[in-house]
């Protein structure tokens, strides 16, 4: 569903006219179309800088070279006075004392208002948890407050400011995650931070562009919506998608998979053999899957006093209780293969609860406490667990929401709008990717940083 303000507020006559009865103008969003490009910054700018003695440094500028952007550093000539830059790289992975935060001003303040619009600016600190003193883990933890207030500020630009925190040892893995926030694949991901670990074994080395090459991906729910989005978007990448689906959804699921050459599987995930049938199928046609994305999912909402016993058990089985019953297989049969992915469909309504969600929130709670130990007990076969949390999304879910919530939704971030189903594919596909085998036990918001749960 298309929204009529960043419509309107593309044309420069209503835009004033918006502007002068209060409303916001959302920006319209740089979003990338196709498959993974190795030199996806060809032709822009790109100023980097660090504080104290980065330790990420060398890997941010290896990591540049292959984009295809000219980059300036901020310690050499200082910046021209007529220069824009689409993005901005600072590594405070150095800072291990309070007083070296004014690092943060000195970089950022006189380029604040050089950036383009839709601009791009990630931020790497160190892992505040993995610090051995206070002075350190303090002036990281810092950095997210200045990422998330910077993010408010450039919002309204279309522009979106992410960070990385950095553990001790996994700057090699940094590549991916960078490139993505750089990327307008992640033009729906805003004021959020990543963790890059160091443990398990490292990440196969592949290259940048068709990374999905022999993968075999599981999606459920994958007939509409975001599953089918997300199927879509794997099989760019080189992957062969099986998309699972309710028998009663058959015919969209294979009108779904014809649109990649996928294969589907008409099923539903709550049935008691559900978990064997799946694992034989995988093992029977595939030899395994290297991909699993729990997507299906459902709301029931009331309020709970007024909610019937039926909604609170069929949320609670379809989202919840089939997913943690089907990795039971896919796990402990090790049906995924060794450098698997795994990544489960949260809501931001699992962190911040909503009115009249206690069974849907209860469930992208209890996965987000499934990636936080999934994440940490795979690590060994390099397997990682994440999830993904979309805020408004324009679905017919969203679409079949009163005005006034509907509006609410779209506006309460710091993009004014609501995202798209391709928005959170992107976010998935990033975390599938070899690439990205430094990020596990993650849950990643894709919601324009909303203002609910930020
Ligand atoms: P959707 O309703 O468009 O698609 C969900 C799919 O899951 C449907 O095709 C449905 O048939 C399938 N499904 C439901 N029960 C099933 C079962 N028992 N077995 C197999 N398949 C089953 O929903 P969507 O908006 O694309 O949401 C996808 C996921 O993203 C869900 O987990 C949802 O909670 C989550 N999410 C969506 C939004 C949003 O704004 N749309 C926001 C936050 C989270």
């Amino acid at each position: 569903m298309s929204d009529y303000l960043v419509r309107a507020a593309s044309n420069p006559t209503l835009r004033n006219v918006i502007k002068t009865v209060g409303l916001p103008t959302p920006a319209e969003l740089a979003r990338a179309e196709g498959p993974y490009q190795d030199r996806f910054l060809d032709a822009q700018t790109v100023l980097v800088g660090a504080g104290g003695r980065a330790s990420a440094f060398n890997e941010v500028e290896k990591t540049l070279k292959t984009t295809g952007a000219t980059v300036e550093r901020s310690d050499r000539p200082r910046p021209r006075d007529d220069a824009k830059y689409d993005a901005l790289v600072f590594d405070a992975t150095g800072m291990d004392d309070v007083a070296e935060l004014t690092a943060l001003y000195e970089f950022f303040h006189p380029v604040a208002r050089k950036l383009t619009r839709n601009a791009r600016v990630v931020v790497l600190a160190s892992l505040p948890s993995a610090m051995d003193n206070l002075q350190a883990a303090v002036a990281a933890r810092a950095v997210e407050g200045f990422v998330r207030s910077l993010a408010k500020e450039i919002g309204g630009f279309g522009s979106t400011v992410n960070m990385l925190y950095v553990e001790p040892g996994a700057e090699s893995r940094i590549a991916a995650p960078l490139r993505f926030f750089l990327s307008d694949y992640s033009t729906f991901v805003d004021g959020q931070p990543l963790t890059v670990t160091a443990g398990g074994p490292m990440p196969e080395a592949v290259p940048t562009t068709q990374p999905l090459q022999n993968k075999v991906a599981l999606v459920t729910g994958g007939a509409r919506g975001i599953g089918a989005a997300t199927a879509n978007r794997l099989a760019r990448e080189g992957a062969h998608v099986v998309c699972l689906d309710i028998p009663q959804d058959a015919e969209t699921l294979e009108a779904t998979v014809g649109e990649f050459g996928g294969t589907a599987l008409a099923l539903d995930i709550t049935d008691d053999n559900a978990p064997r049938q799946i694992a034989d199928f995988l093992t029977e046609k595939f030899g395994g899957v290297d991909i699993v994305i729990h997507n299906a999912g459902v709301t029931r909402d009331k309020t709970l006093a007024n909610m019937p016993e039926h909604y609170w058990d069929m949320v609670l089985s379809i989202n919840l209780a089939a997913i943690v019953k089907v990795d039971a297989v896919l796990t402990g049969e090790q049906v995924i293969n060794e450098h698997g992915r795994v990544v489960c469909l949260c809501s931001i309504g699992g962190i911040a609860g909503n009115r009249g969600q206690t069974n849907y929130g209860a469930t992208k709670a209890g996965l987000i406490g499934f990636v936080e130990r999934r994440g940490v007990t795979e690590r060994e076969r390099g397997v990682t667990v994440n999830a993904v949390a979309p805020g408004f999304i324009e679905t017919r879910m969203t679409a079949e929401m009163p005005f006034g919530v509907r509006e609410g939704g779209r506006r309460l971030s710091s993009l004014s709008q609501g995202g798209e189903p391709r928005d959170v594919a992107e976010a998935i596909t990033f975390l599938v990717t070899p690439g990205a085998g430094g990020v596990s036990a993650n849950v990643l918001r894709v919601c324009g940083q909303s203002l609910i749960g930020a």
